[in-house]
This record gives structure tokens, sequence and C-alpha cells, in this order.
């Protein structure tokens, strides 16, 4: 059916669609194959079922819409870029789904206080391209930038490559404006870096998953465009060296992210990326070094120094700094070359654990033991941003990888405590990993999350299925 088509009959409450459509006009819904045909999962086909996706063109008519659904009582799902890998966007025939699409405004952006007002729906590589233009740069970067949105970035507190210079989305944000699930309008615009004025509701929002409402537009904080770019490809032998280096690396202030791929990784992303891998095989850790900075002299020196001091201290087996922009993009390449593990892994089960750093790879070791006892047919890919403690791990038992899905994450997830680990570093819990939840947070902990979605959301209309 096409925007504009009113043939198909109304779903749901046809009262409320009739309304809802006098709000929005009627292209601003989707209803029948124009909202089925919209995948919530980018990793496999998963068809919208909602009875209707709405999709306000301004804050205004964002908060009537939903307040025509509280008056209703009509459960709603909202959806971003539909990148998110926890289920967060899934919904149910008898949802509306809130779509934030047509809210991809940048409203302002202002050099002298490096800040940018953003709708929601703005995609973070819209946003990058439209401050890079301005000389700025918004740090926060991931394989999914060119669909995932400001929205949905900011409701998982999405972390990325290059938080271990200037942290997650939460650290990014300086002002946010919401929806809650009655309609009422929180907007908490500042664009002040120090603002002790009673509490930071900002931080109530981030990380939520659209279990307090539905966040409409943000101020987001953005640094000077670096001006040099620099990316090594290495090898390393052993998993206390990729320690050390780690350490070393942290040293050089240009350093903007330590991306860390296992042999498992390697093997299979490599070849498909490039005809050649930067480095040979054989080795069984591989790492993407990158530096930003301001200082061409200064910087190339700094990192050519860290790399020769490093292979000078047997921390690396091989190292290949890249000659050219393209080049530093071809290594990125190997790193987010996730369309070889579709292909080759699928079915699998992707997950986005957090241990401390020195357990990592006896946390892997333990979870490779767990899977090959009952699964001796298991195959992992493993890679992470080692720096900010996040491993991503791929795995797949073969065809019926699915149907024991369940027993494959209680392995994973078991291990998890004696290495003083979180069973999500960035994805957040979405609807995936809500039965696992509950043994992460103490009894105070789930207490105050409860007390606090029920004072938000009493009736519990937005994102019913998320979290717990
Ligand atoms: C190839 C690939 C690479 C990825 N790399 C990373 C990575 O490095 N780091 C990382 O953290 N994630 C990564 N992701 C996961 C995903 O991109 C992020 O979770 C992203 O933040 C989701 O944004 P979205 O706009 O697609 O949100 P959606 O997927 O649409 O929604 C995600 C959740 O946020 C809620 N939501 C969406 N918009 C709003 C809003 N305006 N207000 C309130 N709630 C909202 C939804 O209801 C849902 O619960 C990757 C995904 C892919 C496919």
């Amino acid at each position: 059916m096409a925007d504009d088509d009113m043939t198909t009959s109304p779903p749901l409450n046809s009262e409320l669609y009739k309304q809802i459509v006098a709000v929005t006009g009627p292209s601003g819904v989707l209803t029948g194959t124009d909202a089925s045909s919209r995948s919530c999962d980018p990793l496999c086909i998963t068809p919208t079922l909602a009875g209707m996706i709405v999709r306000p063109a301004d804050i205004e008519q964002l908060a009537r819409v939903i307040s025509l659904c509280a008056r209703f009582n009509q459960p709603m799902v909202v959806q971003g870029g539909r990148t998110g890998v926890a289920g967060g966007a899934y919904s149910e025939p008898d949802d509306v789904v809130i779509s934030l699409e047509r809210m991809n405004k940048i409203e302002d952006i202002c050099v002298a206080s490096q800040t940018a007002v953003v709708q929601a729906g703005v995609t973070i590589e819209a946003l990058q391209n439209a401050v890079q233009a301005q000389g700025l740069f918004y740090p926060i970067d991931l394989g999914s930038k060119g669909t995932a949105t400001l929205g949905g970035t900011i409701a998982t507190n999405a972390g990325g490559n290059r938080v271990i210079r200037w942290g997650m989305t939460r650290q990014n944000i300086l002002g946010i404006e919401a929806v809650l699930a009655d309609g009422t309008l929180v907007s908490s615009l500042g664009r002040l870096l120090k603002n002790n004025t009673g509490y930071d509701l900002k931080h109530l929002f981030i990380g939520s998953e659209g279990t307090f409402g539905v966040v409409s537009r943000a101020v987001v904080k953005l640094v000077p465009l670096p001006s040099t770019h620099y990316v090594a490809f290495v090898s390393v032998a052993s998993f206390d060296k990729v320690v050390a280096l780690l350490a070393r690396a942290r040293r050089l202030p240009i350093l903007s992210a330590f991306e860390v791929m296992w042999s498992d990784f390697y093997s299979l992303v490599a070849p498909d990326a490039l005809s050649k891998g930067p480095v040979a095989p054989g080795q069984p850790y591989y790492i993407l070094i990158e530096g930003l900075g301001y200082n061409e002299t200064a910087d190339q020196m700094i990192f050519n120094e860290f790399l020769e001091e490093a292979l000078a201290s047997e921390l690396m087996v091989d190292a290949v700094v890249a000659a050219s922009e393209k080049q530093c993009q071809d290594f990125w390449r190997v790193r987010e070359g996730t369309e070889a593990i579709v292909r080759e892994m699928s079915p699998f089960i992707a997950f986005d654990v957090s241990v401390e750093i020195p357990c990592v790879e006896a946390y892997l070791s333990a979870v490779r033991e767990a899977l090959c006892t009952p699964y001796p047919e298991a195959r992992f890919v493993t890679f992470g941003h080692l720096g900010d403690n996040n491993i991503h791990l791929g795995i797949t038992v073969g065809p019926h990888t699915h149907d024991v899905a369940h027993h494959i994450e209680q392995l994973v997830y078991a291990a998890l405590p004696r290495f003083g680990g979180a069973i999500t570093a960035e994805h957040g819990i979405g609807q995936f990993k809500k039965a696992f939840m509950k043994e992460q947070k103490s009894s105070g902990e789930k207490e105050v999350m409860r007390r606090m979605r029920a004072a938000m959301d009493p009736a519990r209309l937005i994102n019913r299925e998320v979290m717990f």
C-alpha cells in the first residue's frame, strides 16, 4: 500500500486509527504489508507485526499520538533504525509502533559551544557528516551508523569503536527531550556541561531502552574534527602480550580504538573483506589500533614510536601501518566485516558480554569448554572492544542452534560471575536477555528499577516486553 492509500481496513481500534491519522495525515501511518515488510531485526528477517506504524513528523505530533494511545490504553513499541540486536524493537499484532524516522532534522549546530540539537530519527552517519562540515566530530561510531538513529543509540546507551577515548553515548549527550507514556513532554535540552540544578534527568532516559518514554530530541556534545588519522593492524602471540600492548597504547594521547580480533574471527573475515589480510595469518590475536589527533608531525612520531617500541619489546609479531586514508578504511573493513559471519555462521547467537580485562581469556576458555561437551560441533567467532571490557562472541552449533539457544545462553552467562562479567556491555537487554537479567541485579536494584518504571509508565504502555 502506498503511504497515502487509505483503502486498507483500519487495524486495531478503528477510532484510535482515525484519530491518529487526523494528527499525522495518512502518510504518517503504515499498515498491512507496508508495516509487516519492515524487519525489526538486522540479522534475520523478522516482520514488524504491529497493527500500524505511526510516523510523527514533529514533536507536537509525537506527543499527541502518544496521548491518544494512552487514552485508548494502547500498547506501543518504539522503533529507531531497527539495528538493535536485542529484540527491543520487536512488536506484537496488538501493538502500535511509533517510528521516529520522519523526525530526522539536525536543528542547530553551534560551533562556539561544540553542541548540536538533533531530532531522534537522525542517523549517526548523517549527524557525523553534518557536523564534520562545520569542523566538528561526533565520536560515537558503530558499524550500523548508516541506519542506527540518535534516539536508538541514546535508548541503548550505544558504545561502539571509540569508547576507549570518548566514552559511551551517555558521555556524549548534554540534554534530552522525551515524551512520557501519557503524552507529557519532558524538555531538558540544556547545552551546559555543568549544571547541578536538581536531578540530571537525561541520565534517566539514556540506556532505558524506551521503557521511560520516547526520546524526541537531544543536545549532543561535539569535539573538534581530528585532522590526523593513523591505523595499524598488528598480530600478537599471547593474551598476556595483548594486555601489555593495551596498557602501552593507553599512554598514547591520540588513541581512539583498540579492537581485538581472535584468530577464529580473522581467518573468517579477513579474506572476505580484503583479498589478502593486512598481516600474515597464524597468530592467535589481531588488533586494529587507531589514533586520531590534531598535530601531524607530533602524532605521526608518537604513533610510530609506540609501534617500534612494542615491536622491539616483542609484544607484537607483525605490524602494518595504513599508508593512506583508503588503507585505513580497508583495515576497518576487516574489523567490521560482519557479512562473512552472517553468511558462514548462520544460524548463530550473538553475545556482547563484559568481562574484566585480565580475565577475558580465562572466561572464553571456560565458555568453550562448557559448550564443547554438549555441542562438539560448536563454532565460535570472537572479537571486541577489549579496552572497554567488551567481548563480542558469535556461536553456532549447527542448523538447530536456535532450538537450543536458551541452553547456549545459559552456558555463556553462567561463567560470567566468576570473572566479574555482565551479560550485556552495549546492546542492552531488549526482549532476548530478559530471562537472564534478574540474576544480574541485586534485590535492591530490582526494586528501584520496578518502582521507577511504575512511576514513569504506570500502565506499562511503552515497550512493555522490554528489559523486565
Ligand atoms: C552491523 C551492526 C553493528 C553494530 N555495532 C554496534 C556497536 O558497535 N555498539 C553498539 O552499542 N551497538 C551496535 N549495534 C547495535 C545497534 O546498532 C545499536 O543498539 C543502536 O543503538 C540501535 O539504534 P536504532 O536506532 O537502530 O534503534 P532500534 O534498533 O530501532 O531500537 C533499539 C531499542 O531502542 C528503543 N528506541 C529506539 N528509538 C527510541 C527513541 N527515540 N526513544 C526511546 N526508545 C527508542 C527501541 O524501542 C529498542 O528497544 C550494531 C548493530 C549492527 C547491525
